[in-house]
């Protein structure tokens, strides 16, 4: 699902506020990198809920992906706490 321009100018100031602007106080879990590019699709992931042995196609997590411009490891931020959902 691609966000609208508010969604992706919100989820930017959210991002920003909590990793520095572009990411720049960020250490990467993965390659260790500190102050390197981090990437924020235009598009949020919709992940499917497992319930009870089987995945419940009632619920869904929409998340914003932001990915390490060194290695490609990605983080997961939830839409619905960057109220964007
Ligand atoms: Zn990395």
């Amino acid at each position: 699902m691609t966000m609208t321009a508010e969604q992706q100018k919100t989820a930017m100031r959210w991002l920003s506020e909590r990793c520095g602007r572009d990411g720049r106080q960020m250490t990467c879990a993965a390659c260790g990198r500190t102050g390197g590019r981090w990437d924020v699709d235009d598009k949020m992931v919709c992940l499917p809920l497992w319930s009870k042995g089987r995945m419940d196609i009632t619920r869904a997590l929409l998340a914003v992906v932001m990915t390490c411009g060194e290695c490609g490891h990605m983080l997961l931020f939830g839409a619905d706490n960057m109220g964007l959902v």
